[in-house]
């Protein structure tokens, strides 16, 4: 086979599909049940938390900008306090757009490195790659993708489950759902809907639905 139809060969097997929705709609616990299925996921909060060090280029940034202050030191190592730096930003709008600019950029080179790597890796099974993003939208990542799953779910239920998951208070989850895209309006763009309101076994019932599609696309 020539390299060039080799190379086609692996695109035919490739599916991007970014995977978002409001804050605890249920991303992660999807994201773990396409793991299992057999996706590869790319998780931008988990690259995000990577790349925000004190010692990293981007966190150097970050602790210039905010200062010592989100600084969390013990005796041997120093730790950025992300739940200090998100207090800060999430109380003042130009401190976010500030912070964003910081980190998003870095995020989006980060995952398309991910995604080409993947795409590098031998192997004649289809691959599906899930690129879990909160801000999919925000950042414009979308662009890049094949298709987009959004994971629906009412707003009491955010804050009901964020409330179990991170003991956060209404007043702290109705900020952070302000300063995202209303979910109402990703799901207008998304390819794929999945509605996270009822148990996790209908969830998973849901997923395994979309996973069907995606690999019979052509
Ligand atoms: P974040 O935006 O903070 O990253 P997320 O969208 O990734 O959140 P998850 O962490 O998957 O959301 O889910 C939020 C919480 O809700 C978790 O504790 C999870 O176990 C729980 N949860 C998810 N789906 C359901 C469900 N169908 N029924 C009950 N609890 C659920």
């Amino acid at each position: 086979m020539s390299k060039l139809s080799e190379i086609k060969r692996r695109e035919i097997f490739m599916v991007v599909v970014g995977l978002t929705g409001g804050i605890g709609s249920g991303k992660t616990t999807v994201a773990g049940q396409f793991k299992k299925l057999g996706a590869h996921i790319i998780d931008a909060d988990k690259i995000a938390r990577e790349m925000l060090q004190p010692q990293t280029s981007l966190g150097k940034k970050v602790i210039n900008c905010f200062g010592q202050q989100i600084l969390y030191k013990t005796k041997k190592k120093s730790y950025i306090n992300r739940k200090k730096l998100a207090a800060i930003v999430f109380s003042d709008k130009e401190k976010l757009k500030k912070l964003n600019e910081l980190m998003h950029p870095s995020i989006i080179n980060q995952i398309k490195k991910e995604i080409r790597e993947v795409k590098q890796k031998k192997g004649f099974r289809k691959q599906i790659i899930i690129v879990d993003a909160p801000l999919l939208f925000e950042t414009g990542v979308n662009i890049f993708m094949d298709k987009v799953i959004v994971v629906s779910v009412s707003r009491e239920y955010q804050i009901e489950r964020m409330k179990k998951r991170d003991g956060l208070n209404k007043k702290d989850s109705l900020r952070i759902i302000k300063n995202q895209w209303p979910l109402g309006k990703k799901t207008k763009c998304a390819d794929y809907l999945i509605d996270n309101s009822e148990s996790i076994q209908r969830l998973k019932e849901r997923i395994e639905n979309v996973w069907e599609e995606l690999l019979y696309l052509k």
